[in-house]
C-alpha cells in the first residue's frame, strides 16, 4: 500500500486515540477526523477556522481511529513486517508522538488482556507460533532490551544499571552495541519475562517514571536465527532482526522554558528524533545518496534495520482534542515528511 516507489519498504501510519475521561468531562472539542478509506487525517484548528482557514488534510499509508483494535493494526500493518523478519530480513517498528497519545499502548498495550495487548506481545505470539509450526527449520530467538537517554545507552537487561554502553563498528557486521546482553528465549513466557525484567529496570533510578519514559527511547530487539538444510544438502542460516521502538515524546521540551541541564537534555532528545526524521525522509525520497545515520545514537544503532532490505513501519500517535491541536499538527507534518 506504500505510495511512491522509493518508499516500498517504509510505511507511515497514523493512529488517533480516543478522548480520555478527563477530556470528555471537560467537553473538549474533537478536532481530528479520520478517513480510513482514503487514508486521510483531517485536522480543523479552531483558531484558524474562525479566521476562515480550511481544515488541513494529510494522507498516509493507513490511518486508524479511536475505535481501532490492536489486532487490526497487527494484522494489517505489523504482521507482514514480522513475517519478513522470520524470513531473515531486518525490520523496525517505531511509535512516535507527543506524550500521552498512545505510543506505549501501541507498542505494549495492556499485556494481560489479549484484546488490548500491543505489537510487542503480539509479535511474541506470532514468532513462537510460527516456530512451533515449522517442520524443517531450526530457530534460535534472542532478546535484548536497551534504552537511549540523553544520547547514552543503557542495557535494560544488565544487573549493573549504572553502566553505559558504547556503539562500535566492524567492517563485517556493521554498527553494534558493545557488551549488550541478549537472552535466548524458547517460549512466549520466556521472552515476556525478559521484557518484564527490562521494564522493571527501566524505572530504576527514575524519580518520575512518566517523565523518564517521555524523555527516553526504549528499544526491544528480537533476533531470529533460522537454520535449514538446503537442496544442496548444506545448512543455511538466516538471521532477521526486529527492533521495537517506543520513542521519547515528541513534544517540544524547550517551550516549557527549560534551562541548564534540562535544556541540554531537551536538545538531545530532539536530536535523536530530528535525526530519525531526516533519515526516514531521505530513505523515502529515494534520491539522496547520503543517508544521515551518523547524526544520532538512535539512527546509528538502527542503521542496518532502516533502509536497504529492511522494512520500517512508523506509527504516528495523536490525540483528538482541541487543546493538543498544535502538537498534533507538528506530529502530522513530521510524519508526512517521513512518508
Ligand atoms: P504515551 O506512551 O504516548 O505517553 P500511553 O500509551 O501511555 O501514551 O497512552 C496514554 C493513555 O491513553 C493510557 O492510559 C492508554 O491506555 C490510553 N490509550 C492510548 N491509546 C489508546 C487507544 N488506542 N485506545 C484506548 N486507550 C488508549
Ligand atoms: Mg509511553
Amino acid at each position: 500500500m506504500s505510495k511512491s516507489k522509493g518508499s516500498e519498504s517504509i510505511k507511515v501510519v497514523v493512529r488517533c486515540r480516543p478522548m480520555n475521561e478527563k477530556e470528555q468531562a471537560a467537553k473538549f472539542e474533537r478536532v481530528v477526523s479520520v478517513d480510513v478509506k482514503l487514508g486521510q487525517i483531517i485536522v480543523r484548528n479552531p483558531r484558524e477556522a474562525s479566521a476562515g482557514e480550511l481544515p488541513k488534510v494529510f494522507t498516509f499509508d493507513s490511518v486508524y481511529d479511536w475505535n481501532s483494535k490492536q489486532i487490526d493494526l497487527y494484522d494489517e500493518t505489523f504482521r507482514p513486517l514480522v513475517d519478513s523478519v522470520l524470513l531473515g530480513f531486518n525490520g523496525t517498528i517505531f511509535a512516535y508522538g507527543q506524550t500521552g497519545t498512545g505510543k506505549t499502548y501501541t507498542m505494549e498495550g495492556v499485556r494481560n488482556d489479549p484484546e488490548r495487548r500491543g505489537v510487542i506481545p503480539n509479535s511474541f505470539e506470532h514468532i513462537f507460533t510460527h516456530i512451533s509450526r515449522s517442520q524443517n527449520q531450526q530457530y534460535l530467538v534472542r532478546a535484548s532490551y536497551l534504552e537511549i537517554y540523553q544520547e547514552e545507552i543503557r542495557d535494560l537487561l544488565s544487573k549493573d544499571q549504572s553502566h553505559r554502553l558504547e556503539l562500535r563498528e566492524r567492517p563485517d557486521t556493521g554498527v553494534y552495541v558493545k557488551d549488550l546482553s541478549s537472552f535466548v528465549t524458547n517460549s512466549v513466557q520466556e521472552i515476556e519475562h525478559v521484557m518484564n525484567v527490562g521494564n522493571q529496570n527501566r524505572s530504576v533510578g527514575a524519580t518520575n517514571m512518566n517523565e523518564h519514559s517521555s524523555r527516553s527511547h526504549a528499544i526491544f530487539v528480537i533476533t531470529v536465527e533460522c537454520s535449514e538444510m538446503g537442496v544442496d544438502r548444506e545448512n543455511h542460516i538466516r538471521v532477521g532482526k526486529l527492533n521495537l521502538v517506543d520513542l521519547a515524546g515528541s513534544e517540544r521540551q524547550t517551550k516549557t522554558g527549560a534551562q541548564g541541564e534540562r535544556l541540554k537534555e531537551a536538545t538531545k532528545i530532539n536530536l535523536s528524533l530530528s535525526a530519525l526524521g531526516n533519515v526516514i525522509s531521505a530513505l523515502v525520497d529515494g534520491k539522496s545518496s547520503h543517508i544521515p545515520y551518523r547524526d544520532s545514537k538512535l539512527t546509528r544503532l538502527l542503521q542496518d534495520s532502516l533502509g536497504g532490505n529492511a522494512r520500517t513501519v512508523m506509527v504516528a500517535n495523536i490525540g483528538p482534542a482541541s487543546y493538543n491541536v498544535e502538537e498534533t499538527l507538528t506530529t502530522l507534518r513530521y510524519s508526512n515528511r517521513a512518508k
